[in-house]
């Protein structure tokens, strides 16, 4: 009998599940609003013609080797990606106050910050907005963290965030808590703070000591401007708030499977850098040892150089510009077809995902009958949509809340 006989059949991830039956389902109007990935108006992934073009600059190279990275990763690539988060002339940059490692992507950026933290903060509870990305919760427990809560972030029944309850709850956190805060294009509601809100919260966060740790992972992704989408963090940084963020190139360059990101920690005193540094590398070491070269090598060359710089910023704002479009388009269709209901929170969300406020009930009806897939939550991604295929999304949702 087999060690593993009573291994049973689960299922990780909902999202790889849904795209694992939109590519089983033989319908021929099948649409995948699952995935958090951008799609083109041919419902094709995008690779961007820069990071293309610096992809085999990097292939032809002969001087790089496949010699390990250091543990905290490629320098060359952690200066770029700290200045396109903080902006370059950051005091906290300027100071020295600022450790930075790649990482494998936003999620182990996420990783690294909870194994760190749990280890220093002991026993704290770590808030997450009410509702988050799926995998936060995951993360947390299994870098040892005990005590979960949420801060209320999203009102259902108004689709829109609920301030008031959001500044009460993290008012009443336990000195000293770790909070969980989306620098823009909240996954998975698309909601943002606004400027005010977000002064309303640093000074929340400075009252009640509490450690805020910035995911953000789609700089650029909410607005099309990434200085714009890292205004929340370069404020907390500016009040002097010691944070952590963790920097995803996953979606800003469509990077998804190089896995490229960064933990960046901000602190007040810059003579802990190097020792802070080593410690997260005790975390490093045991599971990935250090993180892949390519992917870095490819940023490094897109934000090393002002003009693929600006061809990259000028792809991300097509990108963006795509997604509004779409955003528009959908709330004119689902209004003129007199959908039930109110939609005017589409367009007032960011980045690629709306939070429909379709319930579980609709949402299974939608892929069942109409094999328009996405997640539970009645989240959509809204770069799934193109000219040939919204028609169809509308009515389908409107046939389905009627
Ligand atoms: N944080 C959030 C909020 C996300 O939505 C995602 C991607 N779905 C990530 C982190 C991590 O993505 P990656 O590991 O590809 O950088």
């Amino acid at each position: 009998k087999s060690a593993f006989a009573d291994v049973k059949l689960v299922i990780p991830a909902e999202i790889f599940h849904l795209t694992k039956l939109y590519q089983e389902d033989k319908h021929e109007k099948k649409v995948n609003l699952g995935v958090g990935a951008y799609r083109t108006e041919d419902n094709k992934p995008l690779v961007l013609p820069i990071v293309k073009k610096c992809e085999f600059e990097v292939v032809n190279d002969l001087t790089l080797n496949h010699e390990y990275l250091p543990m905290s990763g490629n320098p060359d690539f952690i200066k770029v990606a700290t200045e396109l988060l903080l902006g370059s002339d950051c005091k906290a940059l300027q100071e020295k106050r600022v450790a930075a490692v790649q990482t494998v992507s936003g999620t182990s950026a996420c990783r690294l910050a909870a194994d760190f933290l749990a280890k220093r903060l002991k026993r704290r509870a770590v808030f997450f907005p009410d509702p988050t990305w799926e995998n936060h919760g995951e993360i947390f427990k299994h870098a040892g963290f005990k005590q979960f809560k949420n801060y209320a972030y999203w009102h259902k029944k108004r689709r829109q965030i609920d301030m008031s309850k959001l500044l009460v709850d993290l008012a009443s956190a336990t000195e000293g808590s770790v909070v969980l805060l989306h620098g823009s294009a909240h996954n998975p509601t698309g909601m943002d703070l606004t400027k005010k809100q977000w002064k309303q919260v640093a000074e929340v966060i400075k009252c009640n000591n509490l450690f805020p740790i910035i995911d953000t992972a789609y700089q650029g992704f909410a607005t099309g401007d990434p200085d714009r989408d890292a205004w929340a963090i370069r404020y907390f940084a500016n009040q002097g708030i010691e944070l952590m963020a963790a920097q995803s190139f996953s979606k800003n360059m469509g990077l998804y499977n190089e896995r490229v990101g960064s933990l960046v920690t901000i602190i007040k005193d810059p003579k802990l850098v190097p020792a802070l540094i080593s410690e997260q590398m005790l975390y490093v070491r045991p599971n990935y040892s250090n993180p892949p070269a390519f992917g870095s090598r490819v940023v490094a060359k897109v934000l090393g150089d002002k003009k693929n710089k600006e061809e990259w910023l000028k792809t991300l704002r097509e990108m963006t510009d795509r997604v509004k479009t779409m955003r528009k388009e959908l709330l004119q269709k689902l209004q003129k077809l007199n959908t039930p209901g109110r939609w005017d929170h589409i367009v007032k969300q960011r980045g690629m995902f709306s939070f429909t406020g379709l319930n579980e009930q609709q949402v299974a009806r939608l892929i069942k009958e109409k094999h328009i897939y996405l997640t539970r939550t009645g989240r959509i991604n809204i770069c799934g949509l193109n000219t040939k295929n919204i028609d169809y999304v509308a009515e389908s949702i409107c046939q389905i809340v009627k």
